[in-house]
Order: C-alpha cells, then sequence, then structure tokens
C-alpha cells in the first residue's frame, strides 16, 4: 500500500525522535510490502527563523494532502520572548485548526518491565493498566467565550464552559468505536452534578450508547475519577471526557506510567488523516542523542492503526517495543540498576531488530 507522510520535526529533541520512528515505518514498510513516502513539512521555531512565521500555509498545504501527519515537538528558549501568535507552540493549535481534528487519543500504559518507575504504590502498580483517554480537543472551556468586565467588586474575567451535542455526540462515538477493538467498556468522566454542560454531556453519552449495546458504560465524576486514577487505575478502559478534564487526567495518567517519553496520542477528525505525536514538548534539557523516542515510535503504531488500517503491523511495532523493554534496554528517563543504557539510537536499533 502507498501513503504519504509529513513530517514536522519541529524543535529540540523534535528532529531525532521523528528519525527513530522514520526508520521504524521503513522497516515496517519493507517487512509489510509497503512503500512511505516523507514528506518535510516545517513547524515551529526552525520555521520562524527560517519562513518568519511558526505555520507557514505550505506546511499546511503539504499535510492536507498527506496521508497522515507524525509531529515530534516544538518550542524552546530562544523564541520564548515572541507575541502569542509567532511563538511555535501557535503552531500546534494552527495545524489541528487546519485539520479539523476533534479527537484527541491518548494511551496510557504500564509496562510489567516498568513498573519500579511508576510512582504508584507498588501493591497498585503490581496490576498494571492499560487504558486510552478519549479527550474533545476543539470545543469547551478552551474555546467557548470569555473576557474582562468590570463587576460590583471591581475586575472580573470569565471563561465559558459551552458543548452542543453534535460535539458530544461525534467525541463519544469515537470513544465507543475504539472500545469495540479492546475490551469494550467507555467510562465517562463529567461533573454532572454541577455544570449544566456536563448534563447534557451524559444525556447524549447514553443516547450514542444505545447503539453499542456490546460496549458497557459507566459515569463518574471527575473528582472521583482523579481518586480512582490514583488508586486503582487497571479498572478503566476506554475514558471519554472534556477538553478541560482531558488535559488534566490524561497527563496524570501520564506520570503513572514512568516517564513522559513513553507516551503516544493521536489526534483525528472525521477523516482518516489524523496527526500523531508524543505527548511531551521538545525537551530543551536533554543532551543530543539520548531522549527517549518511544512515544514518537508508538504514535506512528497509532498512525498504522487508525490512519492506515494496518493493524498487523501496529501490533508489530508494539510488540517490538515490549519485546525492548523486556530485554532491560532503556534511555536515561526510563534507566534502573542492571538496565541496559541505551541512546536514542541505540534503542531504535533494538527496535528495529524486534520487527519481523
Ligand atoms: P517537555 O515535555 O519538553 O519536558 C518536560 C520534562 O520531561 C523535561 O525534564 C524533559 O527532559 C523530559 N522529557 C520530555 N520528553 C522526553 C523524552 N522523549 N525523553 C526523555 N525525557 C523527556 O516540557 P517543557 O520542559 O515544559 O517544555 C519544553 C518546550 O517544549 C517548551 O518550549 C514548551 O512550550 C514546548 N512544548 C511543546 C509541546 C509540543 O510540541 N506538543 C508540548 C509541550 C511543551
Amino acid at each position: 500500500m502507498h501513503k504519504k507522510i509529513a513530517l514536522i520535526r519541529g524543535d529540540g529533541i523534535g528532529p531525532e525522535i521523528v528519525s527513530s520512528a522514520v526508520r521504524v515505518l521503513d522497516k515496517i514498510a519493507s517487512v509489510f510490502n509497503h512503500d512511505f513516502t516523507f514528506v518535510e513539512a516545517p513547524m515551529g521555531g526552525n520555521a520562524i527563523d527560517t519562513f518568519g512565521e511558526p505555520l507557514p500555509q505550505s506546511t499546511i498545504d503539504t499535510c492536507l494532502s498527506s496521508d497522515a501527519v507524525l509531529l515530534g515537538a516544538v518550542g524552546g528558549k530562544k523564541w520564548d520572548s515572541l507575541p502569542g501568535v509567532l511563538r511555535p507552540e501557535s503552531g500546534l493549535l494552527g495545524i489541528r485548526k487546519a485539520m479539523k481534528v476533534y479527537s484527541n487519543i491518548r494511551p496510557a500504559v504500564l509496562y510489567p518491565s516498568l513498573k519500579n518507575r511508576s510512582p504508584l504504590r507498588d501493591d497498585i502498580a503490581e496490576k498494571g493498566f492499560d487504558l486510552v483517554i478519549v479527550r474533545e480537543l476543539t470545543g469547551g472551556i478552551y474555546f467557548g467565550e470569555r473576557g474582562y468586565r468590570k463587576g460590583k467588586f471591581g475586575r472580573e474575567a470569565f471563561d465559558t464552559e459551552c458543548y452542543s451535542e453534535i460535539e458530544i455526540e461525534r467525541i463519544v462515538r469515537s470513544a465507543f468505536e475504539i472500545a469495540l477493538t479492546r475490551s469494550g467498556k467507555v467510562t465517562s468522566i463529567d461533573k454532572a452534578n454541577v455544570l449544566e454542560s456536563s448534563r447534557l454531556w451524559r444525556y447524549v453519552f447514553h443516547e450514542v450508547a444505545q447503539d453499542y449495546p456490546n460496549v458497557s458504560t459507566e459515569d463518574m465524576l471527575v473528582d472521583n475519577a482523579a481518586m480512582q486514577l490514583a488508586k486503582n487505575p487497571a479498572q478503566f478502559d476506554v475514558i471519554v471526557t472534556s477538553n478541560m478534564f482531558g488535559d488534566i487526567l490524561s497527563d496524570l495518567s501520564s506520570a503513572l506510567t514512568g516517564s513522559i517519553g513513553l507516551l503516544p496520542s493521536a489526534s483525528l477528525g472525521d477523516s482518516t488523516v489524523g496527526i500523531y505525536e508524543p505527548v511531551h514538548g521538545s525537551a530543551p534539557d536533554l543532551s543530543p542523542n539520548t531522549a527517549n523516542p518511544l512515544g514518537t515510535i508508538l504514535s506512528a503504531a497509532m498512525m498504522l492503526q487508525y490512519s492506515f488500517d494496518m493493524v498487523s503491523e501496529a501490533d508489530s511495532v508494539k510488540s517490538a517495543v515490549q519485546q525492548t523493554l523486556n530485554r532491560g534496554f532503556r534511555t536515561a528517563d526510563i534507566f534502573s540498576d542492571g538496565n541496559i543504557l541505551c541512546s536514542t539510537s541505540d534503542i531504535t536499533d533494538k527496535i528495529l531488530q524486534f520487527i519481523k
């Protein structure tokens, strides 16, 4: 199968980790007889330096004409003093908007071989966990009406949480579709005891659930969900929630896995063309060739699964990552006594060996 993949390498560790993922995709192409073409799409600080803007129109055009986008990370001190719209990170919002992606899918897995890296208590980490957070990405309080005004007691500021039933329905439906490929349970997280927008969320969630009789459902208040993630994350399979709750809970769940460098993500809309990126930033504090590339490599695996419907190929990448970890190969962020310390390129070499 032929696929065109846009590469946004970005800044800091971005180019290194994207190169690792490209090596893995090349290996998949040769083992499974596919043809992947890679097209460069500059974005972030490097694009500011070259084109004077973080997201050139040519990058948007390249991404829109590709089958999927693989993104490293953007940003760094050099560009921190620029005004908001000119900062590297504004490119992230711009490309998500241009590609109309509204569903952010973030798996978080505590691998058996990394239990000792998790901040969870031993008896909780012992059970491991494998969950997916499906976060609404383009609505809610981050995009609602906002402003300043003069109130009775001086200056006031406000932000508004607003969800339409169409926005809720499409994100909930994508969570149910993912649950069908897993153990078949969706937990919807809201604050329906207080918020009107959450009550509509819960109502629509149960309406959509009627189309998925084989998936079990559960509602949970967000405050309880934070507690349950810390006390018993193994109880979750697929979690679906709003933009702000998802932002907070997905960072919590990523911290529980041992390193932010391990976590992939996918952002999808109505089409199969998605943006795939690790959840971390450009890590400017790291020395060259020391970053953990697994989050980006696992993002490439999500691309194979969700954009290209190449499930065996995605499984092959995930299995190679597990085998690499099981044999004790580790980058510095997940290294413990008795492991074999690897550079970014070394651990990528190991993963390639396990893809057969
Ligand atoms: P960060 O995620 O870059 O780093 C946080 C910590 O995690 C650092 O100690 C870093 O060394 C470590 N870390 C991150 N990725 C790692 C990896 N793959 N392997 C090993 N360790 C890793 O967050 P930050 O320090 O707050 O931000 C740095 C820059 O990245 C900023 O300019 C920020 O705006 C930008 N940023 C970009 C994105 C993105 O491109 N999606 C996301 C978050 C932050």
